[in-house]
């Protein structure tokens, strides 16, 4: 008789988790995956699935401002967040049905419920009055939003979480926080017609992106009508007939009908019993692994949010698949988090892989700079103002390009296959022997010969 009742048992059936299990169950192992809320995760239920089909929705707006200008004569416009919000769920319906088929499929079993280690070994199945063993464990349990609990009136304010199922679009509303989330939500609401305010305590947004990346994206959701105010923070909420009241620390305060707070996201540990099996953290609170994704425990691994390396779904499932590989086909497989290229969905949208400016100054002393800021001719030909922001930095020692930070139509989609050939190592002599591909914007990239020097350093001896 097997000494437990599984092989692997993973609690979590998020991006990481879902990979891990049913790579893990082809194998013919006998697998459990435990999911508290939606199989698909943040990702799929509260995550970049939908939030880009808010996004695709936001966009028409600008989409139909910029019509007439290719000779479209369009009526008034008028957009109705109750239809999009059923037909986003019906399809996020969809693709968490297709998580948990092929979940079944590999010949995982699923228990709908919330898992709490008791040991090592054993998890207690919240609810059902059951507990498990399994030979080895897997944590998957992602992150959480946090707001911070010193603020007044905080109660009153909503997360990403919220902003998916609001029964009705506000029609003013205030996004704190500085990160992708805050942006991107702020150029979704603004897109969708919201009067929209952002509101960051630092002196810049999307702290950790290239500095020309910041104040680019910066100046054109300013452009799109977003206000964008820096330097402060809230003193107190209240909520009061006419909104929503927001107090800032500098004296300025705002009435909007809706406060959105994107300031930061936790490893979610909280409950999950750890102290049960001896799991330990890092400082700030993240479940600590090694290169494995091996915890201090000897049959616990945990991958994706709650380790919080990089937070992102492509990363959550690559350590997933790693762990699977390692584990369970006897073959040691590492995760590589350097190079990892990450798309933010503001409106103009960022893609960005490999190092900034200031990293790659700090890191070589000098850094290549080749960069392009222009109109797009989709852009010239309704005459509009938006700017494409085109960098690709070099290391001077080797030629190797060691960043390439785009902000403009696409520039996730350019950034996905520009990180091919960077994660490769390219120089920049190979990277301009690319011939370009007519007419594009994204040609501008191989098509960058000369060295940027900005205005501040001039020519002049
Ligand atoms: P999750 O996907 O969060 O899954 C964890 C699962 O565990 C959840 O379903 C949870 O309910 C379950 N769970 C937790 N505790 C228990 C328990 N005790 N028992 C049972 N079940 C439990 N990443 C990108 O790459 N691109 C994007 O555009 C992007 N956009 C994002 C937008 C938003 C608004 C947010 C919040 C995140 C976004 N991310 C994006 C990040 C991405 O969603 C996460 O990095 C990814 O989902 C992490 O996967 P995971 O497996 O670690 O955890």
């Amino acid at each position: 008789m097997a000494k437990y009742d599984y092989d692997l048992f993973v609690i979590g059936a998020g991006s990481g988790g879902v990979r891990a299990a049913r790579l893990t169950a082809i194998t013919g192992a006998k697998v459990a995956v435990a999911e508290e809320h939606r199989v698909g995760g943040t990702c799929v239920i509260r995550g970049c699935v939908p939030k880009k089909f808010m996004v695709y929705a936001s966009e028409v707006s600008h989409q139909l401002k910029t019509a007439k200008g290719f000779g479209w004569t369009i009526p008034e416009a008028t957009f109705d967040w109750r239809t999009f919000r059923e037909a986003k769920d019906v399809e996020i319906a969809r693709l968490s049905g297709i998580y948990v088929a092929n979940l079944t499929k590999a010949g995982a079993e699923l228990v709908h419920a919330r898992a709490v280690l008791k040991d090592a070994h054993t998890v207690e199945i919240v609810g059902k009055d059951m507990t498990v063993t399994a030979d080895k464990i897997l944590i998957a349990t992602g992150g959480r939003p946090t707001v911070p609990q010193d603020v007044p009136g905080i109660e009153h304010v909503i997360t990403s979480e919220e902003a998916f199922q609001l029964d009705e679009l506000p029609e003013s509303i205030l996004v704190v926080g500085g990160g992708y989330i805050a942006v991107e939500f702020a150029g979704i609401f603004a897109g969708l017609g919201v009067k929209t305010t952002l509101l960051y305590r630092g002196p810049n947004i999307l702290r950790g992106f290239d500095d020309d990346v910041r104040t680019h994206l910066t100046r054109e959701m300013e452009r799109r009508g977003i206000r964008v105010v820096l330097g402060c923070q809230h003193e107190k909420i209240e909520k009061t007939d006419k909104g929503m009241v927001s107090t800032l620390n500098n004296g300025l305060s705002f009435t909007t009908d809706q406060v959105m707070f994107a300031t930061g996201r936790e490893p979610y540990v909280k409950g999950l019993g750890l102290e049960n099996a001896g799991v330990e953290l890092t400082e700030s609170g993240a479940i600590k692994v090694d290169k494995y994704s091996k915890t201090n425990v000897d049959n616990i691994w945990a991958v994706g949010d709650v380790t919080d390396r990089i937070a992102l779904t492509p990363v959550a499932i690559r350590e997933g698949a790693a762990f699977a590989e390692t584990e369970f086909r006897n073959n040691p497989t590492t995760f590589d988090h350097e190079m990892v290229a990450t798309a933010v969905f503001s409106q103009p949208e960022i893609g960005t892989v490999g190092m900034t400016e200031h990293d790659a100054r700090v890191a070589f002393g000098e850094v290549d700079v080749y960069r392009a800021v222009f109109r797009p001719m989709k852009v010239t030909f309704y005459h509009g103002e938006e700017q494409t922001l085109m960098k690709v930095l070099v290391n001077p020692a080797d030629q190797k390009v060691v960043g390439v930070h785009v902000v403009g139509p696409d520039a996730g989609e350019m950034i996905q296959m520009a990180a091919i050939a960077v994660k490769m190592g390219v120089t920049k002599q190979q990277w301009d022997s690319t011939c370009a591909v007519h007419p594009t914007a994204a040609e501008e990239l191989v098509t960058m010969k000369e060295k940027y020097v900005p205005p501040n350093l001039g020519t002049a001896a």
